[in-house]
């Protein structure tokens, strides 16, 4: 029996796991992959009160230490259901909690285009602060018109020869000021009003097609945002019509003593700022509530 169980090592889990250590609680945070969550892919973080920049991995990493230094526990285990009675099961094992908090945050969008998958590995990517280094003095292109596009097309200007940043509008959702920084390298070119029609090459991505034209490049990096996986949750949770997780202001799902956090619920801004501060609150009510 745990106090605290925390689904996700995102930053909106490992927060809440800190809170909850902090309060004398005994917290199990289980994750599939690893600690971090998408922002350990961030090449630099510059808009985090307090901290002028920081690369995404060391935020990620100084959080999970802090983690580790208060003895939270880490099981790297696939939850696969959770119960009204706040069992939570994963592909290995059964736990019991007093609370749970669900940050699972979201996956990379897929274009869904025949091919797409074949050549992920092969060309086609969705981090490239991951892999960008692959792609050195060759020519890519992004698609997507978010921060996430904006950052990693200004990253990988400084790495390959020549990038296409490719967005279906006129005008971008990510930040001005990426945008105006973009405008000042020689080496990027903007495609508007545009979308990719085909993923060309058999082994490896050969070209993209886009207006009916063929694009030679190596690679692909595809940065159209993000979709939560919240299906497995739906007994305990209500979600939206996009599949986020519906809380009230405390953060509380509909099942009595379970909560979410980050970027798996409702919620009007998905940032760094706004999961640890969800991390903070659910942990802070989810104590309250079994105290
Ligand atoms: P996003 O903000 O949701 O942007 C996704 C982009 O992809 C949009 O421009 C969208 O076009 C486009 N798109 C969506 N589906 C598409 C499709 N099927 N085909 C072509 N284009 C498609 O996603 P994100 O950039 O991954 O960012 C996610 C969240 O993380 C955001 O809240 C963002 O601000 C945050 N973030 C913050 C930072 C930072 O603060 N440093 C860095 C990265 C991400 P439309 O605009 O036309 O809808």
């Amino acid at each position: 029996m745990y106090d605290l169980i925390i689904i996700g090592a995102g930053p909106a889990g490992l927060t809440a796991a800190l809170y909850g250590l902090r309060a004398n609680k005994t917290v199990l945070v289980l994750e599939s992959k690893n600690y971090g969550g998408q922002i350990i892919n961030a090449n630099n973080i510059e808009n985090y009160p307090g901290i002028k920049n920081i690369s995404g991995y060391d935020f990620a990493t100084n959080l999970y230490n802090q983690v580790i230094n208060l003895n939270g526990i880490f099981k790297f285990e696939q939850v696969t259901k959770i119960t009204e009675d706040k069992k939570v099961i994963t592909n290995k094992n059964e736990y019991q909690a007093k609370a749970i908090i669900i940050a699972t945050g979201t996956e990379r969008r897929k274009l869904n285009l025949p091919n797409e998958n074949e050549l992920i590995g092969k060309g086609i990517s969705y981090c490239a602060t991951c892999d960008g280094n692959f792609f050195k003095n060759k020519d890519v292109a992004i698609i997507g018109g978010g921060n996430t596009a904006l950052e990693d097309t200004l990253y990988l200007s400084n790495i390959v020869n020549k990038v296409y940043l490719i967005h279906r509008r006129n005008e971008f959702r990510g930040e001005a000021k990426y945008v105006e920084e973009l405008k000042n390298k020689t080496n990027v070119k903007l495609i508007l009003n545009s979308n990719i029609t085909s993923l060309n090459g058999k082994d490896t991505l050969e070209s993209i097609t886009v207006n009916n034209e063929k694009i030679k490049v190596q690679g692909l990096f595809i940065a159209i945002g993000q979709v939560p996986q919240n299906q497995i949750f739906n007994n305990v949770v209500n979600l939206d019509s996009n599949g986020y997780i519906i809380t009230d202001n405390d953060l509380h799902t509909k099942t009595k003593g379970i909560y979410a956090a980050g970027d798996t619920r409702v919620k009007s801004l998905r940032q760094l700022t706004t999961a640890v501060s969800d991390g903070s609150i659910a942990a802070t009510n989810a104590i309250k509530e079994m105290e």
